[in-house]
């Protein structure tokens, strides 16, 4: 049989080319992205409340009849639109209220019966549901006991506009029984016995469709064992091809260093420095380096990372460095451009180099041949460094900043282009140490626990809509003093395709009614990058006083005069998001403030607020996003810095975690190559989900 993944999706009865697409949207293409499309959560069907029981604070299951409907727009807000539903059982009546979706209208009809999931509020002395999810049931529902959405415990998915969870959950039940007979484990009997786990036949069905709770346990346990399993098989190959390499010994004492150290306008702090002198005994060592830098935004990396490359130059190796934007590789470039510029190596200055998708392919070309023919020192880029045609006369090092946005194949591709390169991974996110380790294993750590001196705290509250003039001229406001500021959009990614269009269109309210007299600038990842950069050059000019944005800003972007951030719809990041979000003013001598917005709707979504509030350490935020979290929580697709990861929680499931890493050693001491019968399927597994794992093998 093919193998599911080979399988398209429009393969299934019911899915035409159009349906197809929408699931292509949603990531889905074929039958295995389908069958480990997991639910977010369940629905226990026979144990559903009335709405006599609803009772403020709590969350609700109800199934209910729409008794009449209203959609209107808020008095307050322009665009700003309510969608009113009253729903009753034969116990009583509630109503739900939906805030701007009003695309929602069209789905209700009078007379519709309803499954509603959602928490009951007090607003003005009488209960209501506002957004619950929903579900349309059909009339025929009732008869249907076969049907997968009349079961005792339903799942129920985040789906994409265009998707129903009626007929999802149809599709899944369908490709279970069509598909599942033929399909092979690759997680071997030893290997499940020794952990004591399900097959994988018998999890995808019960992720789905549990029988009980416990068995949905057991399903879930064995589907995070595998994602961590393949995880940590490339990790245990890497340490074990770690130990056998032999890498460079750098001249870490040399003059470059030093004069750039002199050179610079500001005193390293103890934490640089400390971190500067770890690294160094690690490159001065012929074992190749490969070391973790935690650092909170703002903290300093990147010239710690500057002085290990010139330790590197001081051998006359190269560097290699990659960020996960133009924007941010750019903007190094200049950065470094002006740091180095004092620095003289053999009387010529150090070449920088860099390489971004954008460039025409001449001037790729051209900076290719200097890499090559080793004229470039220092070269700076993004995703491009890992093409083919990118080849260094000596890599000597290796630098990866922000490296949660890179994948663990692309994270290795880059080292294969030199004989065993040094390696500085560097991240403003950071994880807790014993998880840390266990993440990766393969790393030693270090961390930068102090900021420069001279940095304002950053003032960070939340503002209600009432509050907007004031906001508005709040900015105004500090605009006269000099100022600049950035208001960012979230990026709507419910239809998982770029939303920007909050962003553009506040940038024209804002730009016409609300600033006429300001300069605004607007900047999303729509745009082509060289528009990006023009825009960001501006604001970094000072020509545009407020920009307009997306989270392209997220990272690095470092702009000293700004000192005020608007973030709109809160809600909608996540907690370390927010944090890098917010890491993006307080660079400068000003005092900087940070304001919120928005409609916190779940109680996740307040705490999420309120730690933002109460905290600046980026450790401490760390925690409490995981605090916030909570056991047994699926990680969905919400950003954690982990993005390899579905299903598995590292932070909850850390004992299964451990048993992975176990099993990862012992698969790859006994068979490195994974070439033995019993590994066959799990290698292609892992070629099938890091495709530069080939590469690994040899490289490491
Ligand atoms: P991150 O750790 O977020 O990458 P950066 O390396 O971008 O931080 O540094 C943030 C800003 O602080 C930069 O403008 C940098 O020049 C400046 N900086 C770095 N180290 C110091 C220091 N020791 N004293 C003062 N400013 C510093
Ligand atoms: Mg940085």
């Amino acid at each position: 049989m093919d193998k599911l993944c080979n399988i398209p999706i429009r393969y299934l009865k019911g899915i035409g080319p159009q349906r197809a697409k929408v699931f292509n949207r949603a990531g889905i293409a074929n039958i295995e992205d389908l069958l480990y499309y997991f639910p977010h959560r369940y629905e226990d069907r026979t144990a559903l409340n009335t709405i006599s029981q609803v009772e403020e604070g709590q969350v609700y299951t109800l199934k209910a009849k729409v008794l009449s409907k209203q959609q209107r727009q808020s008095f307050r807000r322009r665009r700003f639109s309510i969608l009113e539903l009253k729903v009753g059982d034969i116990s009583g009546r509630i109503t739900c209220v939906w805030f701007n979706q009003p695309y929602l209208n069209t789905y209700f009809t009078i007379g519709q019966d309803l499954i509603l999931h959602g928490k009951a509020e007090n607003y003005g002395g009488r209960l209501q549901i506002s957004a619950p999810e929903f579900e349309i049931l059909s009339d025929t529902e009732e008869e249907q006991d076969e049907s997968p959405s009349a079961g005792r415990i339903v799942p129920v998915y985040s789906l994409p506009e265009g998707l129903t969870q009626r007929h999802f959950r149809k599709i899944i039940k369908q490709s279970l029984d069509e598909y599942l007979p033929k399909m092979n484990d690759f997680l071997t009997y030893d290997i499940r016995s020794r952990n004591n786990l399900l097959n994988l036949a018998k999890s995808l069905v019960s992720i789905h469709f549990p029988g009980d709770a416990n068995i949905q346990k057991q399903s879930y346990e064995r589907l995070s064992f595998e994602e961590f399993l393949l995880f940590q098989i490339p990790l245990a190959l890497r340490k074990l091809r770690r130990k056998e390499k032999q890498g460079i010994a750098h001249i870490v004492d040399g003059n470059l260093l030093k004069e750039f150290i002199a050179g610079l306008p500001f005193q390293l702090t103890a934490a640089q420095q400390k971190v500067i002198d770890e690294i160094g005994r690690d490159m001065a060592s012929p074992k190749p380096m490969q070391r973790l830098l935690q650092g909170d935004v703002g903290s300093g990396k990147t010239v710690v990372a500057l002085a290990a490359s010139l330790s590197a130059i001081q051998g006359a190796y190269q560097t290699a460095f990659m960020v996960p934007t133009e924007i941010l590789a750019r903007q190094h470039l200049e950065k470094i451009k002006c740091q180095v510029s004092s620095v003289k190596y053999q009387g010529k200055t150090i070449k920088i180099g860099l390489l971004v998708g954008s460039l025409t392919a001449k001037e790729k070309d051209r900076i290719c041949r200097q890499v090559k023919d080793g004229e470039i020192d220092l070269l700076i880029g993004t995703h491009a460094l890992l093409e083919g045609g990118v080849e260094f006369k000596n890599l000597g090092l290796v630098v990866i900043d922000e490296q949660h946005k890179f994948g663990v194949a692309q994270r290795a591709l880059l080292p294969g282009k030199g004989k065993n390169p040094d390696i500085l991974i560097m991240t403003a996110t950071p994880i807790p140490r014993t998880l840390a380790i266990t993440m990766y294993g393969d790393l030693d750590i270090s961390v930068i626990k102090e900021m420069p001196k001279g940095r304002k705290p950053i003032a960070t509250r939340f503002m209600t809509e009432d509050q907007r003039q004031q906001l508005y001229r709040f900015i105004e406001e500090r605009v006269k003093e000099g100022r600049q500021a950035y208001i960012v959009y979230p990026v709507i990614e419910s239809s998982y395709v770029l939303d920007v269009s909050a962003a553009e269109e506040m940038y024209k309210v804002l730009s016409t009614d609300v600033f006429p007299k300001l300069r605004i600038g607007l900047v999303h990842g729509r745009l082509k990058s060289e528009e990006q950069d023009r825009v960001m050059d501006k604001f970094r000019q000072g020509a545009i006083d407020i920009l307009v944005s997306t989270t392209v800003l997220e990272v690095g972007i470092d702009v000293a005069n700004a000192s005020v951030m608007v973030i709109e719809n809160a809600e909608r990041f996540g907690l370390s998001q927010l944090h890098q979000l917010r890491g993006r003013i307080g660079r400068g001598p000003y005092d900087s403030f940070c304001i919120l917005t928005g409609q916190p709707q779940t109680e996740e979504a307040k705490l999420r607020i309120k730690a933002i509030i109460e905290n600046s350490d980026g450790f401490r935020i760390a925690e409490e996003d995981l605090k916030i979290r909570g056991p047994g929580e699926f990680f969905g697709k919400r950003q954690h810095g982990l993005t390899e990861l579905r299903i598995a929680n590292p932070l909850t499931q850390m004992h299964l975690l451990k048993k992975a890493r176990e099993e990862a050693v012992r698969i790859v001491n006994k068979d490195p190559k994974l070439g033995e019968r019993q590994n066959l399927l799990l290698r292609e597994k892992l070629l099938q989900r890091f495709p530069g794992y080939e590469k690994l093998m040899v490289v490491g």
